[in-house]
């Protein structure tokens, strides 16, 4: 497969896997990479000595090019990006901020920038900025999300009909058809997360893993707009803030009920009743924890041969 997405990025598949906090560490990147794809190390739950052990530790699991998922929120994102310039971190994903304010930095040190965005919008400010791809991030998608529920079938198009710089689509997709779906809406290559999330290189808890290989249609919301939207499984924790939404809680409220740490809780150490569980609306249709290098290649497999029935008698009328 060769498109804007493999030459840009210089891998065999237009397959990335997200950076999620506390699930993609060095391993999963690693993994990720040698597989053909794009791995992540997702460096927003770590700390900057953290991160550095992390990239080094890739650096020497695969020889193919990995990348570094930067969330504009985390507190110490100019000592992150020190590290990442050091170590010579070839691709950054930044999230959840403007890309106006790091983009021409990280550029100037020879570093491939692309941008998480959930909205046309954002999509143009992105390309304006100067970013050499932008990710468009639907509604089902796990995590961070936007607050215009916009689905992943409508952003894709809307998006490739007025941005030029190459589309990675995100949100919903976890199977062959899926990308292959999202390549025939006008995406150049797709970002996954939560089926990696399942799969045995993951840092995610294993009790978390269990979850979202148990979770069915309808199990994921999106919830706390006012505070940081996010997609998540709806557990005590959620039902928490859903009665807190019931009887009229303020932003401030809303805070306190979260606190700090409620992610790492959830989805690292495992506590189901009272950690934050994100995942995609996709789960739904995760059904084993798998190696990362077998993921990759049943996703390949399937695009492949989907896009062969694709002149057969099923898609004819
Ligand atoms: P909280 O404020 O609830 O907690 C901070 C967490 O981050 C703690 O668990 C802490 O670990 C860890 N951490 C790592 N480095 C630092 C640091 N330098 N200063 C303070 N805390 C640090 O935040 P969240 O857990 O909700 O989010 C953490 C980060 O992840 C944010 O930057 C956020 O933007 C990003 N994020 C990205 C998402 C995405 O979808 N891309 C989804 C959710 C969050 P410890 O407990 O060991 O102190």
């Amino acid at each position: 497969m060769k498109n804007r997405i493999t030459t840009l990025f210089n891998i065999d598949y237009p397959l990335i896997q997200a950076g999620m906090i506390w699930c993609s560490g060095w391993e999963l990147a690693s993994a990720v990479s040698n597989a053909g794809g794009l791995g992540i190390i997702g460096s927003g739950s770590m700390y900057p000595e953290v991160l550095e052990e992390q990239i080094t530790k890739c650096q020497q699991a695969t020889d193919k090019p990995f990348a570094v998922n930067l969330p504009m929120l985390y507190p110490d994102i100019d000592k992150h990006i020190a590290t990442i310039i050091k170590l010579k971190v070839p691709i950054v994903f930044t999230s959840a901020g403007n890309p106006t304010t790091w983009t021409q930095h990280l550029k100037s040190h020879g570093i491939t920038v692309v941008h998480v965005v959930s909205s046309l919008k954002f999509a143009l400010k992105s390309q304006e900025a100067g970013v050499d791809a932008v990710v468009v991030e639907g509604f089902e998608a796990g995590g961070h999300n936007g607050r215009d529920e916009t689905t992943t079938f409508c952003l894709i198009p809307m998006v490739a009909e007025k941005v030029t710089i190459p589309i990675i689509a995100a949100g919903g997709i976890g199977t062959g058809r899926g990308m292959l779906a999202a390549m025939n809406l006008g995406a150049d290559g797709v970002q996954i997360g939560s089926r990696f999330v399942a799969s045995i290189e993951s840092s995610a808890h294993q009790n978390f893993k269990k979850v979202v290989v148990d979770a069915k249609e309808g199990d994921t919301v999106l919830t706390l707009k006012d505070v940081t939207p996010v997609r998540l499984v709806k557990n005590e924790f959620y039902n928490k803030v859903q009665a807190a939404y019931e009887r009229g809680a303020s932003v401030d409220e809303l805070k306190e009920l979260l606190g700090r740490g409620r992610a790492k809780k959830g989805m690292f150490e495992g506590d189901l009743v009272d950690g934050e569980l994100e995942i995609g609306q996709i789960s739904g249709l995760i059904h084993e924890i798998l190696p990362a290098k077998e993921i990759v290649e049943e996703i390949i497999e399937e695009y492949r041969t989907t896009l062969a029935e694709q002149s057969t008698k099923k898609y004819q009328f």
